[in-house]
């Protein structure tokens, strides 16, 4: 627990965060961000809205089903950075709710240039015999729907602003997974939920092409955060947590704001070339071990 709560606040970050600096600068000067996600305090999604909210983002969307700590993110980012910060309490696999953050967005600012569909769950996590179509469907919904509609209306609304800026167009990530990626990661309903993120993402490039938006995947491999905690804990109690690294070439596990880092990147115009990938960030878990067939 006391190792948790060294992670509950961004300006409270742990070491290997402090190490590596968090990125300060401009880098999304004047753009208008959505990300779904953003509730949990240990979580990808507000590690990110502090990453883009100390780069100059101009106005935060920050959403999720559950609000109860947006508010005092909002009043974090509001004081540290003097970003314009909207709290946005729905569900990401709802589509009148998506449709609509697009368009207050777009009411407000006249534009979208970034939306990080980053909200998800883990899933089942059972074995794929035991796992009720209930639960494999919501999963689906959950993981996939969401992904669907921040693409369908993202793009929606940035096709009308992004075609005539010829670097600067509209960026639309969705948090995917290493086990989108190789098989034997993750429950059956969650694995197969991200490995279709994965193609979406990849074929919506394609179908927006000429539109100057771009649409990439990022997939954390383990990640200590809400979603991973159950995990991170029982594994202390056994005495096994050190095993969670070993199988890592880095030997640990990774933590939101490296995730958060990345999502900056390609939120920016400095991947204004980068477009239809999925980019691993699991210190490199995915690329040391064959992908089992
Ligand atoms: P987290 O549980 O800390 O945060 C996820 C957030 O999404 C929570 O605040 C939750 O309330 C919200 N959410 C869930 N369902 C929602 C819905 N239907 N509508 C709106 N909000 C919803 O977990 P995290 O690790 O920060 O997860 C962020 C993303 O990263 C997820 O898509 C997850 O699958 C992915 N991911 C995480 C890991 C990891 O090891 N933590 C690894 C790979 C991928």
């Amino acid at each position: 627990a006391n190792r948790l709560s060294q992670f509950a606040g961004h300006l409270e970050l742990p070491p290997i965060v402090q190490m590596a600096g968090s990125s300060v600068g401009k880098r999304l000067q004047g753009k208008v961000a959505i990300i779904t996600g953003c509730n949990s305090v240990l979580g990808i999604g507000r590690a990110t809205a502090h990453q883009f909210a100390c780069n100059g983002v101009r106005a935060l969307y920050i959403c999720d089903f559950d609000g109860s700590n947006l508010p005092q993110l909002q009043s974090e980012l509001k004081k540290s950075y003097g970003v314009e910060v909207h709290v946005q309490v729905f569900d990401a696999s709802n589509e009148e709710a998506v449709k609509l953050v697009v368009d207050t967005a777009i009411a407000n600012y006249g534009r979208l240039d970034v939306f990080f569909a980053n909200a998800g769950i883990l899933g089942a996590h059972m074995p794929v015999t035991d796992i009720p179509l209930d639960q494999f469907m919501w999963t689906i919904k959950v993981n996939v729907a969401s992904v669907f509609l921040a693409v369908k209306y993202a793009a929606q609304a940035m096709k009308k602003t992004s075609a005539d800026k010829p670097v600067s167009g509209g960026s639309i990530i969705a948090t995917a997974s290493t086990a989108g990626i190789r098989s034997g990661a993750g429950s059956t309903d969650y694995s197969a939920s991200k490995a279709a993120v994965i193609n979406m993402m990849q074929t919506s490039a394609f179908q927006l092409a000429g539109t100057n938006i771009r649409c990439n995947a990022i997939c954390p491999g383990i990640i200590e955060t809400g979603m991973t905690s159950v995990v991170y804990e029982s594994a202390r109690k056994r005495g096994t947590e050190g095993k969670i690294g070993q199988i890592n070439p880095l030997r640990r596990g990774g933590n939101a704001d490296e995730i958060a880092r990345v999502a900056l990147f390609l939120a920016s115009d400095e991947a204004s070339y980068v477009n239809a990938q999925f980019w691993a960030v699991d210190g490199g878990l995915s690329g040391s071990h064959p992908t089992v067939p």
